[in-house]
């Protein structure tokens, strides 16, 4: 098998379209990038192409981040490929939305295993490696809702408060070996999850955003970016926040 050495590799799960599209795009400025998706091959074949077009170089993986053993399945295969894996983004995300008196059992598992137990499935699949490299950068992304929750979102708002915790707990564990682990905590973001909200609730929220709109892709993209550079490399632990003002 062909093993591809002497560059930057970046693994951003659920790249195949919205925010993590985005930020495998602005990552394949300075490493080659390992994009996952779950369902939507078509859209992760888009990604790849757009990174090619730009000059980039990029492949892309189906599995569920929820299975621990086709985490583990995912992680062995990269790294046997490409040797090493310096940057990590866990962005895979769902939301289940409804009012508790309302929400099936499902749909709080579902939730909790897809964001939360699936970020510690891909920070457990490749602390190993990122131990013996002495180097790694972890960026995990949280949610504005796990500091001011959301009517609709406990479970949502509850797997991304718990990435909070998860991310100072591996950010003390591997400061020691060159690992940086930190969060970025988006705002509202104009992608596929949010245009389900109604134009109702979208005015309300929008009124509650200091600089009155909506956050793009890029706007996250940039910070997260910024996290896995040299330039961040004394900050750990930490969450930044990206939501025009909403929460301060
Ligand atoms: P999208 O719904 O646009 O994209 C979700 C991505 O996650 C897709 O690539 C999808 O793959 C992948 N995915 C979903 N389930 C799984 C799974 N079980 N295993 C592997 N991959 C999976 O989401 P956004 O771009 O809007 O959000 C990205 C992240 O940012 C999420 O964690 C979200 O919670 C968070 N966030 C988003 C905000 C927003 O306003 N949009 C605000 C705050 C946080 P596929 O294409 O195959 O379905």
């Amino acid at each position: 098998m062909e093993v591809i050495v002497n560059s930057k590799i970046a693994v951003v799960t659920g790249g195949s379209r919205g925010i993590g599209r985005c930020i495998a795009l602005r990552l394949s400025k300075e490493a080659k990038v390992i994009i996952t998706y779950i369902k939507r091959g078509e859209a992760a074949e888009e990604t790849i192409k757009e990174i090619h077009k730009k000059g980039g170089e990029a492949w892309a993986y189906q599995f569920d981040v929820s299975s621990f053993k086709q985490t583990q399945d995912f992680f062995k295969k990269i790294i046997a490929k490409f040797g090493r894996v310096d940057y990590l983004i866990n962005n895979a995300g769902i939301a289940r939305d409804g009012l508790i008196l309302r929400m099936k059992e499902e749909a709080w598992d579902e939730v909790l295993a897809v964001n939360l137990k699936g970020t510690f499935n891909c920070i457990k699949a490749v602390a190993g490696t990122m131990i013996r490299q002495g180097y790694g950068r972890i960026v995990n992304i949280s949610s504005v809702v796990a500091f001011i929750g959301n009517i609709g979102q406990v479970n949502y708002a509850s797997s991304k408060a718990g990435i909070v915790g998860l991310t100072k707990a591996a950010a003390r564990e591997f400061a020691a070996k060159g690992i940086t682990v930190n969060a970025v905590a988006p705002g509202f973001i104009e992608t596929e999850m949010t245009t389900k909200i109604p134009d109702k609730i979208k005015e309300q929220i929008l009124s509650q955003i200091p600089l009155g709109r909506f956050g793009k892709p890029e706007d996250v993209a940039e910070v997260v970016a910024f996290l896995a550079s040299d330039r961040a490399r004394y900050i750990t632990g930490q969450v930044i926040h990206v939501n025009g003002g909403m929460y301060m």
